[in-house]
């Protein structure tokens, strides 16, 4: 049947009574220039615990100065796809630094996570193959496995036995399985180690997207690959991005040189698109480096979100226990540390409140969390104070007693 237009407005009304419509809110300046983490929203000063600029480098002067210099050499744009004339010497560097810092042969750039993820699970998978996912997956692994054809399943969040036994179940297909390292609504961890196990047993792809872990997680930030201890042979596939704990923008697949090899040359996702600017890649390569230099960012973001989690227990404000197999004591301390609401209605008051109260924390509704399981994402920034913490918990005990939030 053809959609009419007036389908249209009757479905926005839809996202209306669900309380699920989304709104952008629009930046418009920095009070300081020092400042990391102020931002001015619709004229109104905030502290911003939304973001995903993990070490606080996404404003740092060196990145942005490593860019501006870029910028003046190559220019702004990349003018073609890699494979045409796109791909320059930055390009290049940087897939070098990136392949040195996750300990692969070869690392690929790709402009967005979307698209790196969209290229793996479809250059691995295909028809009469499978894809297995964990259910709380990001939307780009879930959109690769659609659109690799291959038999796509799901299985319950961070149950690696689930993941086995439908491995087990299909013992004669072959299969990828994809997983965060770090999930991004959740702030918890995959089973990587019990994953990995099962991918070797069965001969399967193993596809982890550590957005979140890199740069953070793991004893020198190598993410949740190096948090369990494992290697480019039980972990083939390592997705990273370079918009959330770099501060930049962009992706990479990183792996053997005959899997990067093999995404230059079948993904369309790399193949069919133009370049990322160079001037982007170049601060991209000086984020990597300042993160690494710099392991007090990765501590410190840490140490605001131990205090975070502790404050928020003597205040009675419910942050999301984040284990995986109920085992708490091996669970590692992430940036992410969400509130629970419940319904999206809810979760937008309380976003209401905080930005009266002066702080930046965006509701996440359904569909990028599943129905009933609206809530504040809070997440930490090196570059945030002890006392921006303390005063945002200060504020959320206030909004979650007055909206009887759990
Ligand atoms: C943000 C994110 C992506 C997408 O990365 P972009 O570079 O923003 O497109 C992919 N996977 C996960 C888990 C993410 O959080």
């Amino acid at each position: 049947m053809k959609r009419r237009s007036s389908d249209l407005g009757a479905a926005l009304a839809q996202l209306d009574r669900e309380h699920l419509r989304r709104a952008r809110r629009t930046i418009d300046g920095f009070v300081e220039p020092g400042s990391r983490v102020t931002t001015v929203v619709d004229g109104r000063e905030l502290i911003d615990f939304s973001s995903n600029d993990y070490l606080g480098l996404a404003r740092h002067p060196a990145v942005a100065a490593a860019m501006a210099e870029c910028a003046g050499r190559c220019g702004a744009g990349s003018g073609a796809s890699h494979l045409v004339t796109g791909h320059g010497a930055e390009h290049s560097r940087l897939e070098e630094d990136l392949a040195a810092f996750t300990g692969r042969e070869r690392a690929l750039l790709f402009s967005t996570g979307y698209m790196a993820n969209l290229a793996a699970i479809t250059t691995l998978a295909g028809r009469g193959e499978m894809v297995l996912l964990d259910r709380l997956s990001h939307a780009s692994l879930i959109d690769g496995g659609l659109l690799s054809g291959a038999l796509f399943k799901r299985y319950a969040h961070a149950d690696a036995v689930a993941a086995e036994s439908a491995l087990a179940a299909h013992a004669d297909t072959a299969a990828v399985i994809a997983t965060d390292g770090v999930f991004s609504m959740d702030g918890d961890v995959g089973p990587l180690d019990s994953l990995a196990r099962s991918g070797r047993a069965h001969d399967a792809w193993l596809v982890v997207d550590d957005a979140h872990g890199l740069g953070v997680i793991g004893a020198s930030g190598r993410g949740a690959v190096e948090y369990f201890g494992l290697d480019a042979d039980a972990v083939p596939v390592l997705v990273g991005t370079l918009g959330k704990a770099f501060g930049s923008f962009g992706a990479f697949v990183a792996g053997s040189g005959e899997l990067i090899e093999l995404l230059m040359q079948k993904a369309r996702s790399y193949i069919y698109t133009t370049a990322l600017p160079q001037p982007v890649a170049a601060a991209s390569r000086k984020a990597l480096e300042i993160a690494q230099r710099e392991s007090w960012r990765r501590e410190r973001v840490l140490a605001l979100a131990a205090r975070f989690r502790a404050g928020a227990q003597q205040l009675g404000v419910a942050v999301m226990g984040a284990c995986y197999g109920e085992v708490q004591a091996t669970h590692p301390l992430t940036p992410i540390q969400p509130v629970m609401v419940g319904s999206a209605e809810a979760a937008l008051r309380a976003q209401r409140e905080l930005f009266a109260a002066g702080f930046c924390v965006v509701a996440i509704r359904p569909p990028t969390v599943p129905r009933g399981s609206a809530r504040l994402r809070v997440t930490l920034s090196a570059a945030h104070t002890e006392a921006q913490v303390d005063a945002l918990l200060e504020a959320l005990s206030h909004v979650c007693a007055a909206q009887d939030v759990q």
